[in-house]
């Protein structure tokens, strides 16, 4: 996670606001702040030069009332128990505010992925599984990839899995490789849910599609095929992306004159998301840092890189022309990012409504492995735009009925689910 900022502590604040205005009985809010179970092992992983190096991992499972934790598992530098902790919460809400039967899950390794070889990838996720086998699987706990990690990573997961249960079990993780039980669509899903749900929103904000221009963050899976539907779906333009560039060890954003071409931008991105600059710049875009995005004149803002980038500091420089902003990524915005968007009446796609896309399509995937029947790409978008939808309508008319913000309506509609489900089982 970026600077200062606590994901838990905000993930925390964001749910006391709503357990107040809910009215929620302080026994079943202090269940809901914090995780049921935490998981933090130390990783050793034999490198390809013979040496040992020991890597911290983490598996939090917040809430599994609803259904089987559901969450990705990130590598990433700079992850904390704190950060790992707060996205399973959001992942609570998340599977809630979809409708989808999971409760919140989220795993993690300390660790920059790029600087490791395939074959010592290959052997970190298999010790990750190690480690946690006995707490994981298709009922219990179905981790996917996130920030970091590949359906090829899955695979291999899934595999270790299997060989130490004694059973092939592909519903344990999603995000698998196509053919090795993955879904069609699961690499478009978060992208393409983000830009379902903003056309939901510009019909009801009466915005033309086609006059509309986004800036986004990021320029990994997300914002990858964000960036794509925007164009695509939509008919609108894309002012820019930005990436974090591994080589500096900084972050750039990417603009065109005639607004950015994503399939172009595919072919000089690597697997991490890092955009090539010598030949974005032989193309004609134009590279800035990685902080000017927020500037470009737009009307939709997408953030869909990473958490908290989104802040007092930043919000104030987003052009004065943004009607909408779309969460693609976790936990973008600060509280106070957030108080300044509410403020100036700007419409707010939360990230556990508007990011759903990810999982609900994870979700199918696990229908799919336990029929061990798969549907088309179409069938599975299809399905994808129905629910995301819906999720999005459950959720504006809970904003318009009790005349509150987007993210506390997205709030309100996903902890009722959760506090009914606990109810029902007899937890609270
Ligand atoms: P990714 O690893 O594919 O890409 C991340 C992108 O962010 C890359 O372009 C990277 O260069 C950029 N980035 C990283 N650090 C940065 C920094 N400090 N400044 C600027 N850019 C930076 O990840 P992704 O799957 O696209 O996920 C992006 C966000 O969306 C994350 O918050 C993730 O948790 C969330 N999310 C992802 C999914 C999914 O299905 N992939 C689902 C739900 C939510």
């Amino acid at each position: 996670m970026s600077g200062q900022i606590n994901a838990f502590e905000m993930a925390q604040e964001q749910f006391d606001g709503v357990a107040k205005k809910l009215n929620l009985d302080p026994q079943i809010s202090e269940a809901l702040r914090w995780p049921m179970r935490e998981f933090t092992f130390r990783i050793p992983v034999r490198m390809d030069d013979g040496s040992l190096r020991v890597f911290q991992g983490y598996r939090v499972q917040h809430n599994d009332a609803r259904g089987p934790n559901k969450g990705g598992i990130r590598f990433h530098p700079s992850e904390t128990l704190d950060t790992v902790r707060a996205l399973a919460t959001w992942m609570t809400w998340k599977c809630a505010v979809a409708d989808i039967p999971l409760g919140g899950g989220k795993g993690g390794i300390i660790v920059d992925p790029a600087t490791l070889s395939t074959a010592e990838k290959e052997r970190l996720c298999r010790g990750w599984v190690q480690n946690m086998w006995r707490n994981i699987g298709p009922r219990q706990d179905v981790p996917a990839p996130d920030v970091g990690t590949t359906p090829q990573m899955m695979g291999w997961m899934m595999d270790e899995y299997s060989k130490l249960t004694g059973q092939f079990t592909p519903g344990v993780f999603t995000g698998k490789p196509l053919g090795g039980g993955g879904s069609l669509g699961r690499t478009e899903a978060t992208g393409y849910g983000v830009i379902y749900t903003v056309r939901e929103a510009m019909k009801y904000l009466g915005i033309d599609p086609k006059k509309s221009v986004a800036a986004i963050e990021g320029f990994g899976n997300v914002a990858q095929y964000a960036s794509i539907g925007f164009i695509e779906m939509l008919g609108g333009k894309v002012a820019c992306v930005s990436c974090w560039d591994r080589h500096d060890k900084t972050s750039y954003t990417y603009s065109h004159a005639n607004g950015i071409d994503p399939h172009f931008l595919l072919t000089i991105v690597d697997q991490y998301g890092t955009i090539d600059k010598v030949k974005a710049e032989a193309a004609g875009y134009i590279i800035e840092s990685g902080d000017k995005w927020i500037e470009k004149d737009c009307n939709v803002l997408i953030p869909a890189a990473i958490e908290g980038h989104v802040n007092a500091e930043t919000v104030v420089k987003m052009s004065k022309n943004v009607k909408i902003v779309a969460e693609g990524a976790n936990g973008p915005c600060t509280p106070e990012a957030d108080e300044y968007i509410k403020q100036k009446g700007i419409f707010d796609i939360p990230d556990f409504l508007c990011n759903a896309g990810g999982v609900t399509c994870s979700y199918f995937e696990s229908v799919q492995n336990d029929m061990n029947f798969y549907w088309s790409k179409q069938e599975v978008l299809e399905k994808l735009d129905a629910k995301m939808t819906s999720a999005f309508h459950g959720v504006l008319n809970m904003s318009t009925k009790e005349n509150v913000y987007m993210r506390d309506a997205a709030y309100m509609v996903a902890i009722d689910r959760v506090v009914k489900a606990m109810q029902l089982r007899g937890w609270a």
